[in-house]
This record gives C-alpha cells, structure tokens and sequence, in this order.
C-alpha cells in the first residue's frame, strides 16, 4: 500500500466497524429493544450485504491506484503532434499537454493535477481525501461514488431501524439505572453517527451524481468556459462506470471504459469555446500564486 495513509485507513475501518457492532448489539439487546427477536435477527442479517459492500468499495478505493501520471505521455503527444504548454493551464485546455515542474518536468496530459499530499500527479483529478488517505481520479472515481452510496444506504439502514428502538427508550426512562446507562449510551451513539453520516453522505451523492452526470470534477467546477468534455448524462456516467450492467453496483474494475488515451472526446459544441485566453488561463509565476491548483 504504497500510496495511501495507513492512519486514515485505520481510523475509518475502526470507526465504521465499531458502529456496525454498536448498531448489532443495540438490535439484539433485550433492554432496549422493541422489535421482536426474529424481526432483530432478519434486520441484523439484511444489513451485512450493505456494510460488505461499503467496506468493500472503501478498501477498493483506497488501494486503487488513482490513476498516477507516468513518463509515457511525452511520446504518446510527439507521436501525436498535441501540443505541450510548460505553463500552468486554470481552464479547460483539450488536447493541450502541460509539463509538472514539481515532478521533474514529466508531461502529463489534461485534466491531470499534481497533488502536493501524494506528491504526484493524478490523472483527471478531483480531490485528495483524508479520509481515504489516497487522491481520487480517474481509476478510483468508481470506487469513490461506491462508497458513498454504499454508505449513504447502510447509515439511512441503520438510522431508519434504530429510531423506534431510539424513541422506545425515552418512554422508558430508565436510563437512570446504572446498569443500564452502558446500553442506552451504545444505542445513542450508534444513532448519533448513523443519522450524522446519513446526512452528510445524502449531500456527498448528490454532488457526485452531479459531476459525474455532467463530466467534471472538483478542480473544474471553477472554470468558466463550458466543459467540453460533457457527453450527455449516459455517456458521462459510461466514463465512469462503463457500459450499464450489473457491475455499476459492485465494486469490481468497470470494464470497456473510455478512459484517457491521448485525446478524450469532446462534444459537438466544443468548435464554438474559447479553449484557451492567454491572459486568465495561465499561471506564469508559480511561487505568487501557491499551489492552488494541488490542494482541493
Ligand atoms: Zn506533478
Ligand atoms: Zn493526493
């Protein structure tokens, strides 16, 4: 696991398996809950395949390798002539090259970004995740929308079984008794998390499914110009995800995708964009603007 953050692995896997317990255990305690023992049982069972492929689409995520730029596309533009600006590019450039001074002068081609964290570049890169402790681009992007919205699924599971047993306990009242404190603290955590993450997961996959549907990413979203690699809905989520079938839902590697060769393919309006103005679109000086374009 060369390019990721053991740390944030750690912490995430510790985290979400601690509340998947919590929640198991809130389901099957006799103190709290109010469900019947076969209706826990079949609840308890029925959430295993949502957390499997949470966790699963996490760890494919985090192992992935993003899509790091290699020392081929200098060849890949002189076989075919695309030009290589050795300026920073801030707006859509297609089939302009650039060349990364903070790694060595290697060319990469558009859309890919250098991440000062990982300290490569990334092909068409979005952002650098902490919690993920690698970058997402293009050969993780999959992975990435997985574990949201695996995520998304288990924690509004989680939050919708818990809240009868939730509200139960407060007519109880009796939290007061010591040797049940330990309970109804577990059952109020579990609860707590599950309805934070819900909710800041629902927003996550909703901002996904909106770059994703519309071929752009986090860097992108401040460029002026209109993108010109929007294909239209199916044909951007195809980018993605390949060809619709069964593996859209599962974590495994998206087959026949269109991914970047040298020239991704634009769409029918791109004639009519000014691609590229000297003035805005370049960052001549390097050091007086940081490193904006690394950090997202
Ligand atoms: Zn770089
Ligand atoms: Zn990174």
């Amino acid at each position: 696991m060369p390019h990721m953050n053991i740390l944030s692995f750690f912490f995430i896997t510790v985290l979400s398996f601690f509340i998947y317990i919590c929640y198991l255990y809130s389901l099957n305690n006799d103190h709290l809950n109010n469900y019947s023992q076969w209706v826990s049982i079949l609840l308890g069972i029925l959430s295993g395949p949502l957390f499997i492929f949470y966790y699963w689409s996490y760890i494919r995520c985090s192992l992935q390798n993003p899509g790091y730029v290699t020392d081929i596309w200098r060849a890949n533009a002189e076989e075919n002539n695309i030009r290589i600006e050795c300026r920073k590019i801030r707006n859509y450039a297609p089939n302009v090259y650039t060349v990364c001074d903070k790694c060595d002068f290697m060319v990469r081609p558009e859309r890919a970004h250098h991440c000062s964290i990982c300290n490569k570049c990334i092909l068409k890169m979005d952002h650098h995740c902490p919690w993920l402790g690698t970058c997402v681009g293009e050969k993780n992007m999959k992975f990435f929308f997985l574990f949201l919205f695996y995520g998304f699924l288990i924690t509004l599971y989680i939050t919708l079984s818990i809240t009868p047993t939730f509200i139960q306990s407060f007519k109880r009242n009796e939290a007061d008794l010591p040797q049940k404190r330990y309970y109804y603290a577990t059952l109020f955590l579990t609860f707590c998390v599950g309805i934070t993450s819900c909710i800041l997961l629902l927003f996550m996959n909703c901002t996904y499914i909106y770059y994703i549907s519309h071929n752009i990413t986090v860097i992108e979203i401040s460029y002026k110009d209109k993108n010109p690699y929007d294909l239209g809905i199916y044909e951007n989520w195809k980018m993605v995800f390949g060809e619709f079938n069964w593996r859209w839902f599962v974590p495994l590697t998206p087959k026949h995708l269109l991914q970047t060769v040298y020239l991704l393919p634009l769409n029918g309006n791109y004639s009519n964009i000014n691609v590229v103005d000297l003035e805005d679109s370049f960052l001549v000086d390097n050091d007086q603007h940081g490193s904006v374009d690394e950090e997202v």
